[in-house]
């Protein structure tokens, strides 16, 4: 059987005539644009919008990387959309738009931007852990001839990396996302969720922006890095695998991963892709810093119906950050912040660490706490990887 094809391609710039050449290459061992893209096809490109922030914060897909991918598909005659939902838009989506750079890389390839939240939606009926789900999409990703995922390099204090799976959330129109959280609180039913709702939604071609990514408290607030890397493949488990073999993940670690191996979808390990473009060896990125899951899988049942404050991650203020937009408390699913003139504050019985707070606030005022004990759990677990990798 055919392993799946897994491009890579080295790029340090952002630089729009580098990010031309370098997009082409990525594309050759994928027989190029035109082995996708047909005249009088309508396209529509689906980057990463999460917030309202500059290119440089690297939150969002590069505009750069937009711009390219659009001239291609504009080439090869065919007529591009570009849209995303973020996970609430506060203020005007041409604020985001103009911010992210997306307005320019729309001019610049003559794409059109939509924006999802003001139009129709189509319903698709799926199960998920166990539970019969209708879910609205927008209704522009089933009229294109062709879905080209483009999203961010980045780490997720939820899922612990957002990327090509993750990305197709937003194909899912406005606040709808965050009541998702609610749905399924835990980390691993929501990961099966992602995945199992990713499985429903058209997506022919991922490539992936990790010239710049963000690392630590992703998805907004981490830190920015330079792995200097560009991924592609036609499926987004494959991205997703590729990676992690850039930053040296475990996929077993990921449970995004974990459940399309239990779906059967896509490779499970490095080993069953073949990989083109610039060597892996040459793109190795070390010092990559990915979010401890935040599991309650772990956690012994009893510790958590008694002992839930105890071991608890969630949300903490910045206070001298806080601008009181009151954002975090607009998104909360679970209806567990207030405003005051102190800023945020957050309630613990209530929070089901979902992060979204974290998310959408405008000035990163928001970090990942844990208690003492679960901080002790963590320790605790990572001694014992190390101690099974040395006996390994
Ligand atoms: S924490 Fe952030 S989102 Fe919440 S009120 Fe303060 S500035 Fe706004
Ligand atoms: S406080 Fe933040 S992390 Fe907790 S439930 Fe609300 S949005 Fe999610």
């Amino acid at each position: 059987m055919n392993r799946p094809l897994l491009s890579l391609q080295n790029c340090q710039t952002y630089d729009q005539a580098g990010v031309d050449v370098a997009i082409r290459r990525l594309l050759e061992p994928l027989g190029s644009i035109s082995n996708f893209v047909r005249p009088g096809h309508k396209v529509l490109l689906k980057p990463n919008m999460l917030s309202c922030k500059d290119p440089g914060q690297a939150a969002t897909t590069h505009p750069a990387i937009i711009e390219a991918v659009a001239k291609l598909c504009v080439e090869a005659g065919a007529q591009v959309f570009i849209g995303d939902s973020p996970p609430s838009i506060f203020g005007r989506t041409e604020d985001f738009w103009n911010r992210t750079g997306f307005a320019t890389a729309a001019a610049n390839s003559g794409a059109r931007l939509l924006c999802f939240e003001n139009d129709d939606k189509q319903r698709l009926s799926f199960v998920s852990n166990g539970r019969e789900l209708a879910v609205y999409a927008t209704r522009h990703c089933f009229d294109v001839d062709l879905v080209i995922n483009l999203p961010k390099m980045k780490t997720h204090n939820l899922t612990r990396i957002t990327g090509a799976l993750k990305n197709l959330f937003g194909l899912l129109p406005g606040l709808a996302k965050a009541q998702w959280h609610k749905a399924f609180p835990r980390p691993i039913d929501f990961s099966n969720f992602i995945v199992d709702l990713a499985q429903q939604l058209p997506c022919h071609l991922t490539i992936m922006d990790g010239i710049a990514a963000m690392d630590g408290q992703g998805p907004s607030g981490g830190r920015v890095v330079n792995p200097g890397v560009l991924l592609a493949a036609t499926s987004p488990v494959t991205v997703d695998i590729g990676f992690c073999a850039v930053v040296g993940l475990d996929p077993a670690e990921i449970p995004m991963l974990a459940r399309c191996r239990e779906l059967g979808w896509g490779p499970v390990t490095l080993q069953q892709v073949e990989m083109a473009g610039t060597p892996l060896a040459e793109l190795k990125f070390s010092d990559y810093r990915v979010p401890k899951l935040i599991s309650t899988s772990f956690i012994p049942e009893w510790l958590l119906n008694y002992g839930r404050r105890l071991a608890w991650a969630g949300p903490a203020l910045l206070p001298n950050l806080c601008i009181k937009c009151g954002r975090c408390q607009k998104i909360c699913p679970a209806d567990a912040i207030e405003i005051s003139d102190n800023g945020a504050t957050f309630n613990k019985d209530r929070c089901i660490s979902c992060f979204c707070c974290m998310e959408v606030c405008p000035v990163d005022a928001i970090e990942m706490k844990t208690s003492v004990l679960l901080g002790l759990i963590f320790k605790m677990r990572g001694l014992k990887r190390k101690l099974r990798k040395r006996k390994n």
